[in-house]
């Protein structure tokens, strides 16, 4: 009889099979066999390190010496951004409201599923201006072309999120000018969520390793994250190693693929599956061809149709997840994913043949 007030939790005493399902929805996507392998390997240290450092300097196009992938998901890089990027204080001429570390923020907004011009983009008076690449709750691919330069010319620091857009669709941060951008290891990359390649460049650094504040984030500094991944002997925190060897290993395939070829086919795939949903007679949500996430569908949810009955008939008689839209677009749309290894015409059949099949079974009100 043990003495313990806290017995072991009976769930933990069976074990837990984790079902099979294609994950369609707007990320996580499936991770494939050769990158979860990857991750079981034994534990190392640094040398991978490098290896996904470079690996993470060919998916983003970029030499910038400050290039590793955080401990942590998209937020943690995103929060690594603006720690760093931001001091409290900054942007003291505009009547914003205050962002967490003190700095003040302004949002911007434009229509669900339509994006900012340049000419729009050059009115905003900011230090830093942060855009989503790949809108994955509109299912927008914002155009990023000249706006490093507006940012540059204002002395402003451009900052981008490609968390759903990265390795699916075109983008080259040195040559676009972009200081700093990040993304995700589950999305395109298909490695485990729990990694997130970022990278700054020589003029973000200029501004990180000269504050006159410490960021308020001891984890996320980068002046300890750029000596960590220096290695330099220097320890600052202990690593999801495994985790590395999962996005080595999906760095290693995008390296393998080639970076065209990756953009090529999810351009290819998603207006292969884009013209089965209009012959289904669906509509896309984004109206302007060019705009369209190759990775991310929104499709507008069906008029009459509960969003949610769709989605769970086709989890439960597919097995196939896909989603409904957040934040500007809840309610109004169906998003599919197709990443990286998701990303294949066998696919796109079956998830248009799970929604045709969902369209006749689903109750459909008179509208
Ligand atoms: N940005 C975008 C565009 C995303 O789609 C997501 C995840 N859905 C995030 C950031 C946050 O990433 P994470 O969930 O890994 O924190």
């Amino acid at each position: 009889m043990s003495s313990l007030f806290v017995l072991p939790p009976e769930c933990l005493l069976q074990p837990f099979p984790v079902p099979q399902r294609l994950m369609l929805g707007p990320g996580p996507s499936n991770v494939p066999t050769r990158i979860a392998a990857a991750g079981a390997q034994p534990m190392l240290g640094p040398p991978i390190m490098n290896q996904v450092k470079s690996g993470i300097q060919y998916a983003f196009q970029t030499r910038n010496r400050v290039t590793l992938a955080v401990s942590g998901p998209g937020h943690a890089a995103m929060d690594c951004a603006i720690f760093n990027s931001l001091e409290p204080g900054e942007n003291e001429s505009c009547q914003w409201h205050m962002w967490r570390e003190g700095a003040k923020m302004n949002t911007v907004v434009t229509s669900a599923g339509g994006y900012f011009t340049n000419e729009g983009i050059e009115q905003i008076n900011t230090v830093v201006f942060f855009l989503t690449h790949g809108e994955s709750s509109t299912g927008v691919v914002h155009p990023t072309d000249g706006i490093g330069d507006l940012c540059h010319k204002y002395n402003c620091l451009f900052l981008v999120d490609s968390v759903a857009a990265l390795g699916g669709t075109p983008i080259c941060i040195d040559e676009q000018g972009i200081d700093i951008m990040y993304t995700g290891s589950q999305k395109v990359l298909n490695a485990p969520p729990g990694t997130a390649p970022i990278s700054f460049s020589e003029r973000a650094c200029q501004k990180i390793f000269n504050r006159r504040t410490k960021p308020i984030s001891y984890f996320l500094d980068m002046s300890w994250l750029a000596n960590y991944w220096g290695c330099d002997d220097n320890f600052h925190h202990t690593g999801p190693v495994s985790s590395f060897y999962g996005l080595r290993e999906s760095l290693a395939i995008l390296a393998e693929t080639g970076l065209e070829n990756s953009w090529k086919w999810h351009k290819a795939l998603a207006e292969y599956f884009h013209k089965g949903l209009e012959e289904m007679g669906l509509k896309l949500f984004v109206q302007d061809t060019n705009a369209r996430l190759p990775t991310v569908t929104t499709i507008v949810a069906p008029p009459g149709y509960d969003w949610r009955e769709i989605t769970g008939y086709i989890m439960k008689t597919y097995n196939i997840e896909i989603s409904g839209g957040i934040g500007p677009s809840a309610g109004m749309v169906l998003c599919v994913g197709l990443m990286g290894c998701n990303s294949s015409k066998a696919n796109v059949e079956k998830v248009l043949e799970a929604l045709a099949d969902a369209l006749k079974h689903c109750h459909k009100s008179r509208v």
